[in-house]
């Protein structure tokens, strides 16, 4: 959504990233930003974004400190998930390899049919690997692109 602030979705990205580095975290890569349809029930178009970020803070407190730039963003949570809203930071993989608990599963478990996940963050970390299929995210897009585009004419041709 548009922020009364910070404007587009694309600028309130820029500004997000901005409010990583001013909490502390180092960012070492930012994605280009890309547009995608939305997934549920919101009409808007999305702006999606990936960083690679350094930070001693274990998940949970990384999880805590994204969800307050999201409330400081105005994000109001209602309990609906894929509804519009000005800001939504997930955690998509980290060094630690697979882990979870009752709030928290890294990787984030939807990840790998995102094409707008993999299509950001496979430009600034094609080689980082899910831990779970042992795919890097270059990988992982290019399977997601090989399935969702409609069959060309010479695939069409091997049948
Ligand atoms: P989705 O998770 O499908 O992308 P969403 O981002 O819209 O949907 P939210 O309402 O933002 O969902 O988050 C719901 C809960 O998901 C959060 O409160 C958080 O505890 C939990 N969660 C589990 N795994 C992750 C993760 N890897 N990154 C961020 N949140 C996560
Ligand atoms: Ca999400
Ligand atoms: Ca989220």
């Amino acid at each position: 959504m548009r922020h009364a602030r910070h404007g587009l979705p694309r600028a309130v990205l820029v500004a997000a990233v901005a409010a990583l580095d001013a909490a502390g975290l180092a960012v070492l890569a930012t994605a280009p930003v890309l547009a995608s349809a939305p997934l549920g029930p919101s009409r808007r178009l999305y702006a999606n974004g990936a960083v690679v970020v350094e930070t001693p803070l274990a998940p949970r407190a990384l999880l805590a400190l994204l969800q307050a730039i999201e409330h400081d963003f105005g994000r109001v949570r209602r309990g609906r998930r894929w509804g519009a809203r000005t800001l939504d930071l997930d955690l998509v993989l980290w060094s630690g390899g697979a882990w979870s608990d009752a709030a928290l599963t890294i990787p984030h478990p939807a990840f790998r049919e995102r094409a707008f996940v993999l299509g950001p963050a496979a430009r600034i970390a094609r080689d980082w690997r899910d831990p779970l299929t042992g795919l890097t995210l270059g990988q992982l897009r290019a399977r997601l692109t090989r399935t969702t585009r409609a069959p060309s004419a010479a695939r069409r041709r091997a049948r």
